[in-house]
Order: structure tokens, then sequence, then C-alpha cells
């Protein structure tokens, strides 16, 4: 793997440092700007977001032709490093899981109508999303393989069964990827 920081990347990492440090800080110092969680409140946060948008700071790690920049791995590394001297850093440049992961996973795997559908309302910062994985005793955590919940095909559709926790962001998310079993085979969940 080439390590080599780029001058575009240079220069991402240079403007993201930039906004942290004159945008997002000054915002985290206020308390008034935190929800009940700890995380940025929604009021605060849409103008900042906005801002990152406008200065084409948004979205960086996805391909260019589903709105990001393609920063790759080691552009990633530099910026989020950045974004993150801030704890409200990675969600105003919608680099914040997990919309982050779920982002990458629908840009990967999803088909064209699947991405006009699911992904494109969160890369356009309009909804937000959750990924359900974790389940609760003996279920599936770190170990996918233990994963109980299932999904059957029936017809057009699955019928999911099972029972999950730890889902960052549930109350939020207008739409979540969620993790199912599909066949009895320990490798194919
Ligand atoms: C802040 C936070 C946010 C989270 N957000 C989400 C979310 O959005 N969605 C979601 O689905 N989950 C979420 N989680 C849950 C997280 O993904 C799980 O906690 C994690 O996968 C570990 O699973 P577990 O807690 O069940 O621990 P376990 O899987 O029970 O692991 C406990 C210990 O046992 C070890 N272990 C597990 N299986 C094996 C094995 N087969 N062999 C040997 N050792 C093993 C592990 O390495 C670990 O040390 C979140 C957790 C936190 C803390």
């Amino acid at each position: 793997m080439d390590f080599t920081i780029s001058p575009e990347i240079e220069d991402y990492r240079q403007r993201i440092s930039r906004f942290v440090e004159d945008e997002i800080l000054p915002v985290e110092m206020n308390r008034d700007s935190w929800d009940a969680h700890g995380n940025i409140a929604h009021d605060w946060l849409e103008p900042l977001r906005e801002k990152a948008r406008a200065e084409g700071l948004w979205c960086l790690q996805l391909r260019p032709e589903t709105g990001g920049r393609g920063l790759g791995k080691v552009g990633m590394a530099v910026c989020y490093e950045e974004m993150n001297r801030s704890i409200f850093g990675p969600v105003v440049f919608n680099s914040a899981a997990p919309d982050d992961g779920n982002m990458m996973v629908l840009e990967k795997a999803a088909t064209d109508a699947q991405k006009e559908r699911w992904l494109q309302p969160i890369v356009q910062g309009k909804v937000r999303s959750a990924f359900a994985m974790t389940e609760p005793h003996p279920g599936g955590g770190s170990d996918p393989g233990m994963m109980l919940t299932t999904a059957k095909k029936d017809g057009d559709k699955y019928i999911i069964k099972g029972r999950k926790w730890f889902i960052t962001g549930a109350e939020d998310a207008k739409h979540f990827i969620l993790m199912a079993r599909t066949s009895d085979d320990p490798r194919r969940v």
C-alpha cells in the first residue's frame, strides 16, 4: 500500500483543519449546542453541514459519481484524524458512523435503483440511517457467525425474525441496514 500523502489530500487536510478550528470547536465549547446524548443538537448541526458542503468538504470518502471526492483509504485516515479533533467533526462533514459505513456498503453493493432510493438521500444529507447487527446473548456481536436473526424469502419480500440492540442513531434514522442469516450455513450470514 502506498502511504504517500498527495498534494490534493494535503489540501483537504489543511482545509478541514481550519474548518474544525474556526467553525466547529467554538460550537463544541458552547454547552447549548449539545443534545441529551452528548451529540451536536440538530439546530446547530444543519448550518455547519451546509457550510461544509458549500466549501466542498462533504462526503469526501465516496466516489465522485456518488457525490464524493474519492479520497481513498490514505486520504480518509488523514482527513478523519483532522475531523475528529472535535467530537462534532465527522457528522458535520457527513463522515460519521453509522451513515459513513452505510453509504460505503450501499455504494459498493446496491443496484442503481437501490442507490437512488436509499443511498442518495444520505449523501444529500436529507436523512440519517442506522446499522442493525448486534444481538442480545446468545446472538451475534463481534462474531457474525453467531447471528440468530433470520431473513426468509417469501415471494418478492423477506420475512425477518430476531432481536437487535445497540443501534446507534435508531431514533432519528429514516432507514436501517439489517444483518440477518439467510441459511443455516455458518459462513452465509
Ligand atoms: C458506542 C457503541 C455504538 C454501537 N453501535 C452499534 C450499531 O449502530 N449497530 C450495531 O449493530 N451494534 C452497535 N454496537 C455494538 C457493537 O457492534 C458490539 O458491542 C460489538 O460488535 C461487540 O459485540 P458484543 O458487545 O455482543 O460482544 P461479544 O461479541 O460478546 O464479545 C465480547 C468479547 O468476546 C470476544 N468474542 C466474541 N466472539 C468470540 C468468538 N467466537 N471467539 C473468541 N472470542 C470471541 C470478543 O472479542 C470480545 O472480547 C455499538 C457499540 C457501542 C459501544
